[in-house]
């Protein structure tokens, strides 16, 4: 596998090129998705970058989790040919140009985090045109991210097929996160209860569809509340274009975001 810190390096001698953009502290959900790029591409090509412009000042920038020599073996070990580490100067020499996707990025996650999607799109859109793949593969685990990556790259012609896969995560449940290394040893015991809920409510939605989706939503926020959540958001959503639908219909998917003490949790599951 090649380090690479330099766009102008980024040539690859074989297509399809599959990319993974990430933000590093590899865990299974990222390494699923640099095999799946592995299996379906004949390059493929991680980037690791802890992308300043998506976190708020007073986000846990400083504290994201880096260790660059173990994300290169784990990336290796999943098949991947190239690693692209560059520096914030790199990215970013000037800050003067920005993407805003309006509509998808405004609810949910863009209320809690105003200022995150335009750092989300603007990064993609710029590793998109330094790595020019023919695939990109993203977690849906980050649902609104899929939206907003999806609908940048519609509105802007941008030349790559979008992949995107389901969430993995630990054995009890609790979805696969950088920052769940973060949570007290309390906290990681309850936080499997996200999931948990979540997935009730998919199944009570699909065993009757005309079910009230407001009482649910109240319900099963009071119940997280009094297990010591602080829920930001809880809602059913189509994932297409992340606005709220008050009925089931097909694709429709429960998302939540929620505090457990300083650590905000986000998951999300099919209907
Ligand atoms: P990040 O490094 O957190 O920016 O994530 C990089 C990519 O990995 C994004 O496309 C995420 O949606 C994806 N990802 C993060 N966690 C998971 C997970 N538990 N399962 C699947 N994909 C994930």
């Amino acid at each position: 596998m090649k380090i690479v810190r330099d766009p102008a390096e980024l040539e690859f001698p074989v297509r399809p090129v599959g990319f993974v953009p990430t933000m590093g502290a590899f865990h299974e959900g990222h390494l699923e998705l640099m095999r799946t790029s592995a299996r379906e591409n004949d390059c493929t090509v991680v980037s690791l970058f802890v992308n300043p412009t998506q976190f708020a000042p007073h986000e846990d920038l400083s504290k994201y989790p880096r260790n660059e020599s173990r994300d290169a073996e784990m990336a290796e070990a999943a098949g991947v040919d190239v690693l692209f580490a560059p520096t914030v100067d790199t990215i970013y020499p000037r800050r003067t140009t920005e993407v805003r996707v309006s509509g998808v990025s405004e609810r949910f996650e863009g209320e809690v985090r105003p200022t995150h999607f335009a750092g989300v799109a603007t990064v993609v859109l710029k590793l998109f045109n330094m790595v020019r793949p023919d695939r990109a593969y993203f977690g849906l685990k980050d649902l609104q991210q899929c939206a907003v990556v999806r609908r940048m790259v519609e509105d802007l012609n941008v030349p790559v097929e979008l992949r995107f896969l389901e969430t993995v995560r630990e054995s009890d449940g609790l979805a696969m996160s950088s920052r769940n290394v973060y949570l007290s040893s309390e906290d990681r015991a309850i936080a499997p209860r996200l999931y948990q809920v979540l997935a009730r409510l998919a199944s009570t939605l699909r065993a009757d569809p005309q079910v009230s989706v407001q009482s649910l939503v109240e319900d099963a926020s009071a119940q997280l509340g009094r297990e010591g959540f602080e829920v930001q958001y809880l809602a059913l959503v189509d994932p297409q274009n992340m606005e709220p639908v008050a009925i089931f219909h097909p694709g429709c998917r429960w998302i939540i975001a929620a505090k457990l003490g300083n650590i905000r949790l986000i998951d999300n599951v099919p209907v």
